[in-house]
């Protein structure tokens, strides 16, 4: 009789967008659970092992963060294309979170008071140049979250999420099983 095969390993890569990488922080939060995800999965693309671009096509795809400028766009368009689930990781990518506070102010005011007229301009840009290098992306004229730009499948709130929760949708994703989501952790106040 022929050994069985291991079940093969679901493959996940990560992105971070317009995030501040806290929702990857808790990620790597889940601790010694790790060396159980790394006999569950298999990391491509993603900060996590610095591979930077797909040559396979991916099981899941864990975005944190939503798209401030044309590069978040366009890496965000590419896991839609790579990744057959994608899930939106925390506030940011969910609804643009603490970057989207811009949106209430015009691009035009913003770049004012970062490059041309605000309080520490002086110091530190006194040129006044608003950077427009052809190496760095555009801004876009507010940000927008995920599933603005793409469908996503699934959302994991939080800022960040829990590494328990981050580890729950994980397992379940991969199982297939439902993941059944606790009112406490949508409810923040
Ligand atoms: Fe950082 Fe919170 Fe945004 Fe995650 S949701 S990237 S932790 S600010």
């Amino acid at each position: 009789m022929s050994p069985k095969a291991a079940p093969a390993k679901k493959i996940v890569a990560t992105t971070s967008l317009a995030g501040c990488f806290g929702c990857h922080m808790s990620l790597l939060d889940i601790d010694e659970r790790l060396f159980d995800l790394i006999e569950l999965v298999e990391f491509h693309k993603s900060p996590i092992d610095d591979i930077k671009t797909f040559t396979k096509e991916c099981d899941i795809g864990l975005v944190e963060g939503g798209c401030c400028n044309d590069e978040n766009v366009h890496v965000l368009t590419e896991f839609r294309k790579h990744c057959r689930v994608l899930v939106a990781v925390g506030e940011c990518a969910i609804m643009g979170g603490l970057p989207a506070m811009r949106n209430t102010i015009p691009l035009k005011e913003c770049l004012d008071e970062a490059y041309l007229g605000g309080a520490t301009v002086a110091d530190c840009n006194p040129q006044r140049v608003i950077p427009c290098d052809p190496d760095i992306p555009k801004i876009l004229n507010r940000v927008y979250p995920c599933h603005e730009v793409v469908k996503m499948d699934y959302f994991l709130p939080g800022c960040p999420p829990s590494a328990d929760l981050i580890w729950d949708a994980l397992v379940a994703l991969v199982s297939g099983k439902e993941l059944a989501l606790e009112y406490r952790t949508f409810k923040f106040d």
